[in-house]
């Protein structure tokens, strides 16, 4: 049953989305009441999800069962949670200088700092990425829950907000999809975007904002696998190499990518393959030549060395058949399949068979083995989204909207997307509680009504 105008409850500060920006944001605005406000002993006695909205500051609204699900299977489970140092060339989105705002204020070794106060240790592994020290994401999110239930917060679980409408006051009323109504001064969304949907992130934030007049950039997938011909790399899959990944179009190299590649049944995987994909779904709307990757599966030798040595291995041993002739530099399946291609010959061919120019060919395949890439895998697969709500709608240092007041928003749900390696929790963290504080601050004084 729908509540009547007397039972709608209100509070200061609705978060809607209890992922790593909506609980970042809730512990920011909770900290901030904290200050102000006698607590009521009895209300905060119970665990934050069994506090009822309406006689607390601070209610963030989720639609899961549970808060933080996604955060659970970060990092492989182990919540790779900020980089450092924190490379702001590693962000994107029509403006990735919106970021720079939330970004400088709260940077990686401030977030750091904010984790070791919740109790977390952290390690920053060789390559930047940063990991708590157990490397269990549960840990990060049990202790992000606790700090809740020190906070002047309710949560409630199964709420799934289908509007916000401004109550013709001052203040914002959000709508679950059960008809129930939460009356906030401020709103502050981080529903996430569209990448895996599993974990509850199906585009909500772009209807609720789109319906109040706010802009969209289409949503694509990022940090996802990218899919070639299957006939490509069928003979190959299960094989992991550690190469170099090179994205092209034309003769433009578009980013160039170290790390483990893996070979797929529908293309290929792993960290540099990830990392290339946000330029894919970019560079796929647009018109012109295909785009190519071009693997080179010796990325520390030049390609004169490669020649080089297979001329005197060839030297030394011609009688060797070609299926041994890139043993001990490849995958031997793969260097069969090369020996075989640039040849034409039966593997028992001896190696005496080839000619220099077949050795160069072969040397070349080695260092920039082609193959067209037609496209990524789907939502279901990415792991973060590119593109979203258009941050030009959005002031950089509150992301308070510019069209709707007392709203606000943060997390993956704008336009602001991460490399692998952290990037994407370190936004969520930051802007989380960059709206946070300014949606708190601002509602000081409009609550209890
Ligand atoms: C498998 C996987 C591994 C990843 N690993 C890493 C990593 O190691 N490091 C890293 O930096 N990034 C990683 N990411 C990306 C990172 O998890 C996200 O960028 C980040 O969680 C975004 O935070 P967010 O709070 O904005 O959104 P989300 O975490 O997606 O949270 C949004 C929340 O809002 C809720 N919600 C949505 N709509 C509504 C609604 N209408 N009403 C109420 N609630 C709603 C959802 O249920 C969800 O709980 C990974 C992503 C995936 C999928």
């Amino acid at each position: 049953m729908s509540q009547t105008a007397e039972q709608v409850p209100t509070c200061a500060v609705a978060i809607v989305g209890g992922g790593a920006a909506g609980l970042a944001c809730a512990i920011a605005a909770g900290r901030i009441w904290a200050e102000q406000q006698a607590l009521a002993p009895a209300l905060l006695g119970k665990p934050a999800e069994e506090r009822p909205a309406g006689q607390l500051p601070v209610v963030l609204l989720e639609k899961q069962d549970r808060l933080g699900r996604k955060l659970l299977a970060t990092g492989n489970g182990r919540c790779n949670l900020s980089h450092q140092p924190l490379d702001r060339a590693a962000y994107h989105g029509t403006d990735p200088a919106f970021a720079d705002a939330a970004l400088n204020r709260f940077g990686a070794n401030e977030t750091l700092d904010w984790f070791r106060q919740l109790g977390l240790l952290c390690r920053t592994d060789p390559d930047g990425r940063v990991f708590p020290y157990s490397y269990q994401a549960s840990a990060v999110l049990d202790l992000l829950r606790l700090e809740l239930d020190r906070l002047p917060v309710a949560v409630l679980t199964r709420w799934r907000a289908a509007a916000i409408q401004p109550d013709g006051k001052s203040g914002l009323t959000v709508i679950s999809e059960a008809d129930d109504r939460l009356s906030a001064g401020q709103v502050v969304l981080a529903t996430g975007g569209l990448a895996a949907p599993a974990f509850g992130c199906q585009g909500d934030g772009y209807t609720l904002l789109g319906a109040l007049g706010h802009r969209l950039i289409e949503p694509k997938p990022a940090i996802v696998q990218l899919t070639t011909p299957r006939e490509a790399v069928r003979a190959w899959t299960g094989i992991k190499v550690e190469g170099r990944a090179t994205l092209r179009r034309g003769s433009a190299i578009l980013r160039q990518e170290d790390g483990e590649i893996l070979f797929t049944e529908y293309g290929v995987s792993g960290p540099p393959i990830l990392q290339l994909a946000g330029l894919v779904n970019q560079h796929s709307a647009r018109s012109g030549r295909p785009l190519q990757l071009e693997i080179d599966f010796l990325p520390l030798l030049a390609e004169a060395a490669v020649t080089g040595f297979l001329a005197a291995r060839l030297a030394r041993n011609g009688q060797l058949p070609l299926k041994s002739l890139l043993t001990g530099l490849v995958h031997k399946r793969i260097g069969q399949s090369l020996a075989r291609q640039v040849s034409g010959l039966s593997l028992d061919a001896p190696c005496a068979s080839l000619d220099m120019l077949q050795l160069q060919q072969l040397a070349w395949q080695l260092k920039r083995w082609p193959v067209p890439v037609t496209g990524t895998r789907d939502w279901t697969q990415a792991q973060v989204t590119a593109g979203g709500l258009q941050t030009a709608d959005f002031d950089p240092d509150t992301l308070a909207s510019r069209r709707v007041p007392g709203l606000y928003a943060a997390g993956e749900v704008l336009d602001i997307d991460g490399d692998c390696g952290g990037y994407n929790l370190q936004w969520a963290w930051s802007s989380g509680r960059q709206a946070g504080e300014a949606a708190a601050r601002a509602s000081l004084g409009q609550w209890p009504t």
